[in-house]
């Protein structure tokens, strides 16, 4: 059905398609300029991170070589056709309008990862995951400072912004890009730096995919023998009777530079049933970890899985997290402060919700706090588009179900918690980061003090509103 459509649509942009299979005028042209390791799907199925509000596209174009990716978006452009660029098939958001007149640009193949000599920079291509590139640095001997999940791509998150649990060291996933090899809107390729193009570097760093697609970036990297490559982490469980004081000992703790933790609201592993549980994160000895989460640790959790775990190893507690399908509708809200009244009626509002939906059991909160020593200022010069900087934690409410009959119930249970939390967080006003933000929010809450600027340059960077799935800011 997506293919009819698809070439309906197309039919409709005066473009000539014929037959199935993208055998028609426009396909055949195309694939004729494309290497022989790109592919064109006739089928809208797609597996991504969340069904709900995903779009779908009449035919996916599989990029198996980076030089083709200018090609497809000069194509798409000149007849007309709206296209989606697909990394890791994480995004989450409800902005897409991409329909079966549309494609995507799958561009998960592209993962060519390479080291500099002295290993003090990587450059990869717009599929390497988390995961890819962790690991290309685990058998380097160095790090980088990718995000915590492994299935997601590094350029998704980093156009962003781009967390990292190393963040207090390294700063913002974009505060370690160096370059960004970029297609426009009509398919031309450029080289953008911060010194060669600071306009556009600010704001492809925040708001990257409304200003081009990037196809492969060169980034900071650190060279480190794998034996001190490690850091203390593990999960903690805690009574829910625990709540108050875990909040209220994350409220005031500071969190240095080496010092990461995150709190959900999920399962129990062991038992099923729902439960508190934190996730400290250090990077240096167990020794000095215990001492710095003491005022967490001394509230009494009732298991302590923590141990010091090798860098490759320190995204797998979130594997989980990254299992493809079902229906996620998530919101977020950017805390300065946690209040402890407020996330009590967050665990009550999730606890009425996990009980009255037994389908919905993977349903967590899940609460990422960082340190702000780094990030708070942009290391590059020119700045970058981000902005929220100076925010601590970051709640994620993921309801997680299969049936679209719950979907009204779970955009409601989204949006209380949603609201519960904006009330005490302590921002001037309510902030979402792009990454994690729902769609329904106004752009000011998403692009903060940067949006009337991206929007100027919008209009000279994308005038023909071709880069508008993620986010659109026109
Ligand atoms: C399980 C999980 C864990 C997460 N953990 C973190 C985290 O630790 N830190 C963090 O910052 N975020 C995190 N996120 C959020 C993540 O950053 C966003 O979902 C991000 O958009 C995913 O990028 P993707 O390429 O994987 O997904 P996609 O859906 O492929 O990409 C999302 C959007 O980004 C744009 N885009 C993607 N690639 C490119 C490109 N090469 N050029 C231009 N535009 C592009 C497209 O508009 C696309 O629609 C997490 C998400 C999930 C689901």
């Amino acid at each position: 059905m997506h293919v009819k459509q698809f070439l309906i649509g197309a039919a409709l942009f005066g473009i000539s398609l014929s037959a199935s299979n993208c055998t028609s005028s426009w396909a055949n042209s195309l694939k004729s300029k494309l290497s022989s390791k790109t592919s064109i799907q006739c089928t809208g199925d797609n597996q991504r991170w969340s069904d709900y509000a995903a779009p779908v596209p009449g035919a996916i174009i599989t990029i198996g070589e980076e030089n083709d990716v200018a090609k497809v978006i000069a194509a798409a452009s000149k007849a007309n056709i709206p296209f989606l660029i697909q990394s890791g098939g994480n995004g989450w958001a409800d902005t897409f309008t991409l329909d079966s007149n549309g494609i995507i640009i799958d561009m998960s193949n592209l993962k060519t990862i390479t080291f500099n000599k002295n290993k003090t920079q990587v450059t990869f291509q717009a599929g390497a995951t988390n995961k890819d590139v962790i690991d290309a640095a685990w058998d380097n001997n160095a790090r980088v400072s990718a995000s915590t999940c492994n299935c997601v791509s590094v350029l998704g998150a980093t156009l962003g912004g781009g967390l990292s649990r190393t963040q207090g060291v390294y700063g913002l996933n974009i505060d370690n890009l160096l370059s960004l090899n970029v297609v426009d809107a009509n398919g031309t390729k450029k080289t953008v730096t911060a010194k060669s193009n600071p306009e556009l570097w600010w704001a492809l760093t925040g708001a990257g995919a409304n200003f081009g697609v990037v196809t492969s970036a060169t980034y900071k990297s650190t060279p480190i023998p794998q034996a001190n490559n490690t850091a203390w982490t593990g999960l903690l469980i805690f009574d829910e009777s625990k709540l108050e004081d875990v909040i209220t000992a994350i409220d005031e703790l500071t969190l240095e530079p080496e010092m990461q933790m995150d709190i959900y609201f999920t399962a129990n592993p062991a038992t099923g049933l729902p439960a508190v549980l934190v996730l400290p994160f250090y990077l240096g000895s167990e020794e000095v970890g215990r001492e710095k989460f003491a005022s967490i640790l001394d509230i009494g959790p009732l298991a302590d899985g923590t141990e010091v775990i090798p860098y490759n190893t320190w995204n797998s507690a979130g594997d989980a997290f990254c299992t493809q399908g079902g229906r996620k509708p998530s919101y977020t809200t950017a805390l300065k402060t946690m209040d402890p009244t407020a996330w009590r009626n967050v665990w009550d509002e999730y606890t009425a919700f996990f009980d009255q939906n037994s389908e919905a059991n993977l349903t967590t909160i899940l609460t990422e706090c960082y340190s702000t020593a780094k990030t708070a200022k942009s290391v590059t010069g020119t700045g970058s588009s981000y902005p929220f900087r100076d925010i601590k934690c970051y709640a994620i409410t993921i309801p997680w179900y299969t049936s679209p009959s719950l979907d009204s119930e779970a955009l409601q249970f989204g949006q209380n918690i949603r609201s519960y939390l904006a009330d005490t967080a302590g921002t001037s006003s309510p902030s979402s980061y792009i990454n994690f933000a729902h769609g329904d929010e106004p752009l000011s809450q998403i692009y903060g003090s940067s949006l009337s600027k991206l929007q100027k340059l919008k209009l000279k960077y994308d005038p023909q509103k071709r880069l508008n799935q993620w986010f659109p800011l026109s």
